[in-house]
């Protein structure tokens, strides 16, 4: 076998990994858009036989949902099938559908955990692995005994660390390990899920309403949150597209007794400029089955937890301005994406800056989706590979210490395995 990284031996995100076997068939791990793109740049990232030119690869792997590993999928040519774990594939569905006005229409082979999926000589078995995205995959692809492992990211701090060390020892040891390194030039180790559950108590204690900014797609964060919330004996209520991913997951959630919904009216309003750029059926799809369970505008004077996204901006001020007593908002991903330096952060620091003059006070909370210095080096042992490389990192160097077998690579150059 042999693999390169066609992009991603140093930097974060959009990271695109290559495997070739011994009889030359190609597939790829990872098709998304670089984190560090402004919204004027293109975030394209077109590669020969993979988006145009004549077909070369027989398969596209997609580690999770995050954007910087799927995002760039509808850019691959027709007859390459790409491969996504069912339930990823539902949480990408949806958040494609309100974070965009164009669907994803593609096609796409869905796999559960562990089904081997064979291409020519290439055997790649999907593992579960412990990520903020939920249901995020690693791969095992072995070729005439030789064996490789792409971890995508991952952390041992979330909900699903026990299954994800339980799967490295099931692989074992492996020719080629593909780590990620984002956290590496930290020295902290991350807190677990339970510990921010823990913090995020003692936050909720202190305010009667709080809203929570986070992404959609940490379902590790959601029940961290929800928790909390109700230990605090606080109504837990669901934005509208976190609801979504929640449905489309399982409709039972749909049928929960103290499911509480908020439906901001730019929604509710069929009619509005909102739906122009909507894909067609957007509200029958997303929004008629969670009419009924809607908040109702009086009852948001209570005491709960409130998920928001800043796009629903003004309707969270027309609310607060009638009904507040004592709010905060928490602030629960990367700091990055309000980081006035880095491009595309202006909705965030608009959203927080307009319920600071509101007087609603900023909380901080959130662990690392990535992997610390210590959680790597453990996988390391667990996997004792005869070889490793890294990618979604900035400082090679330092993995490279870390690391005995470790080769540095650039972009584009071959690995024999
Ligand atoms: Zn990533
Ligand atoms: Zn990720």
């Amino acid at each position: 076998m042999k693999v390169r990284v066609i992009k991603g031996t140093n930097q974060i995100g959009g990271c695109i990994t290559e495997i070739t076997s011994d009889s030359g068939t190609k597939i790829i791990i990872d098709y998304g858009e670089d984190l560090n793109d402004d919204i004027n740049v293109s975030t394209k990232y077109p590669i020969k036989g993979l988006t145009f030119g004549k077909s070369k690869y027989k398969g596209v792997f997609i580690t999770h949902s995050h954007g910087d590993h799927i995002g760039l999928i509808s850019d691959i040519k027709k007859d390459i099938p790409i491969y996504v774990e069912e339930t990823s594939y539902k949480i990408f569905k949806v958040s494609n559908s309100f974070s965009s006005s164009i669907p994803f229409n593609g096609d796409v082979n869905t796999f559960k955990f562990e089904d081997k999926i064979i291409i020519d000589d290439l055997v790649i078995t999907p593992y579960r692995t412990d990520h903020s995205a939920y249901n995020s995959s690693m791969f095992l692809i072995e070729n005439n005994g030789k064996r490789v492992l792409h971890l995508g990211d991952y952390r041992k701090n979330g909900y699903s660390a026990e299954i994800f060390y339980d799967n490295l020892k099931k692989i074992g040891c492996v020719d080629l390990l593909i780590t990620e390194g984002t956290n590496v030039t930290k020295d902290s180790e991350n807190d677990t899920e339970i510990v921010l559950k823990e913090k995020a108590k003692e936050i909720f204690k202190k305010y009667k309403q709080v809203f929570i900014l986070q992404a959609s797609t940490n379902l590790d964060r959601l029940k961290s949150f929800k928790e909390a919330a109700l230990e605090e004996n606080k109504k837990f209520i669901l934005d509208i597209s976190t609801a979504n991913i929640l449905k489309a997951i399982d409709d039972k959630y749909l049928n929960e007794d103290n499911i509480t919904v908020w439906v901001p009216n730019t929604y509710l309003n069929k009619n509005s400029k909102f739906y122009e750029y909507k894909e067609e059926n957007f509200y029958e799809t997303y929004i008629e089955p969670f009419k009924n369970l809607n908040i109702k505008n009086e009852y948001t004077h209570g005491e709960y937890v409130m998920l928001v996204k800043t796009s629903m901006l003004n309707d969270i001020i027309h609310n607060l301005k009638r009904y507040r007593d004592n709010a905060c908002l928490v602030y629960s991903m990367w700091p990055g994406y309000k980081d006035p330096n880095r491009p595309n952060t202006l909705k965030a620091i608009e959203f927080i800056d307009k319920l600071k003059e509101l007087n609603i006070k900023e909380e901080y909370l959130h662990t690392s989706g990535h992997a610390d210095v210590k959680t790597i080096k453990e996988v390391f042992k667990i996997i004792n590979p005869k070889k490793a490389i890294g990618i979604h990192t900035i400082d090679n160097e330092k993995l490279s210490k870390l690391l005995k077998n470790y080769v540095t690579i650039k972009d584009k150059e071959y690995v024999e395995v």
